[in-house]
């Protein structure tokens, strides 16, 4: 049995009619850049995740470099972040010209130790960007109890529709950042993101910079720098098709995970878990990761047996060459290294079976039980 990490023919097979039609409505229309699709997209995430305003921009990518500029973070300034996520996360920050402080992660949920986050608030500290990495959320009500005056901008990129408390990721902070990146839980045909906002006028700044800093209304009137950073109309389109899929979807997630939760638990294997979703704190599963003693042994294992895995992430950021220049070593952070060494992230997609779940547990088995 084939069992790949992600099965994205399989979700589109549910839905092509519907998606091809939206397709055929924009290359209809000609309209490619923002428009009526992007617009009536944004409204129905400002209405999903309940914020005032949600503004498509071009990637994940620069939804985290465009709310960091609109905020005003630059040189001079400090932001605090994981030192476990994907490199956009601390690039963004490097890119308007502020200095990443990086923290070491909570062992249990690889998110970032709020209380350590917390020890590293100073005076030049311009922002928080917590990761809601795997698509589980940080508590951000206890960062923003902590230090209520430091914006906390959500890298929400792996967590469209998980909730803390009953409010969804991207509406807990000053701004939340998504991407529409096909692997992710909510995937358009190409690359595409979204900063949400309950601050009008953070929203402004959003739409002035993703569209080279013009001013609202003018042609060729730049009050600032920003870039060519838009949401595109055919990504939109496709997206407003799939986001009312979206909660059955991320439904799906959490089922499986409870189905390898439930296998797993039956069995004496010594690999641990990730925790399980609460109402507290939904988990739209982004990923299901384990960790596993002789790891790299057991994912050759599984593809060898035809299963899909994927190492999020090989190493913490601070050991990625490109910074090096800010001046960690290794050892600085041992819980991300650890997590680095022995997590391995297994197919959760929603469209899996039972069956498929069961033969990915029984490969794990074989290779810990001879
Ligand atoms: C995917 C991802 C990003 C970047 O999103 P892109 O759309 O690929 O630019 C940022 N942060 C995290 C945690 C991600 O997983």
């Amino acid at each position: 049995m084939r069992i790949p990490l992600l099965d994205l023919q399989a979700q589109y097979r549910t839905i092509a009619p519907e998606v091809d039609a939206a397709v055929q409505r924009v290359v209809t229309s000609q309209r490619f850049i923002l428009g009526p699709e992007v617009e009536g997209f944004e409204a129905s995430v400002a209405e999903y995740l309940g914020v005032g305003h949600a503004v498509g921009v071009s990637n994940g990518s620069d939804a985290l470099y465009l709310t960091l500029a609109a905020l005003g973070v630059g040189p001079g300034s400090e932001v605090i972040t994981t030192a476990y996520s994907f490199v956009a996360t601390v690039e963004a920050i490097v890119r308007v010209g502020a200095r990443p402080i990086l923290v070491d992660i909570d062992p249990e949920t690889y998110l970032l130790d709020v209380h350590k986050a917390l020890e590293e608030v100073g005076p030049r500290t311009a922002a928080l960007l917590p990761v809601h990495l795997f698509g589980r959320c940080v508590d951000i009500p206890r960062l923003r109890a902590a230090a209520p005056s430091i914006p906390i901008v959500e890298d929400a990129a792996q967590a469209f529709g998980a909730s803390h408390a009953g409010i969804h990721a991207g509406a807990l902070g000053a701004a939340g950042c998504f991407s529409f990146f096909p692997a992710k839980n909510l995937g358009g045909f190409g690359d595409g993101g979204m900063v949400t906002t309950h601050d009008a006028s953070l929203a402004r700044a959003l739409r002035s910079l993703r569209a080279h800093g013009q001013r609202r209304g003018t042609t060729y009137m730049h009050e600032r720098m920003g870039g060519n950073c838009r949401l595109d109309a055919l990504q939109a389109a496709v997206l407003s098709v799939k986001l009312p899929y979206l909660p059955g979807w991320n439904a799906g997630r959490r089922r499986n995970a409870e189905r390898y939760q439930a296998a797993f638990e039956s069995l004496d294997l010594p690999i641990a878990l990730p925790p399980r979703s609460t109402p507290k704190s939904e988990d739209v599963f982004g990923q299901f990761v384990i960790r596993a003693p002789r790891r790299d042994a057991l994912r050759t294992h599984l593809a060898e047996a035809g299963i899909g895995s994927a190492i999020y992430y090989p190493h913490g950021l601070h050991r990625e060459p490109c910074f090096f220049n800010l001046g960690y070593t290794a050892g600085d952070f041992p819980h991300a290294e650890k997590a680095a060494r022995e997590c391995l992230a297994l197919p959760i997609y929603p469209e899996l079976s039972p069956t498929h779940i069961d033969e990915v547990v029984q490969t794990i088995a074989s290779f810990y039980q001879g």
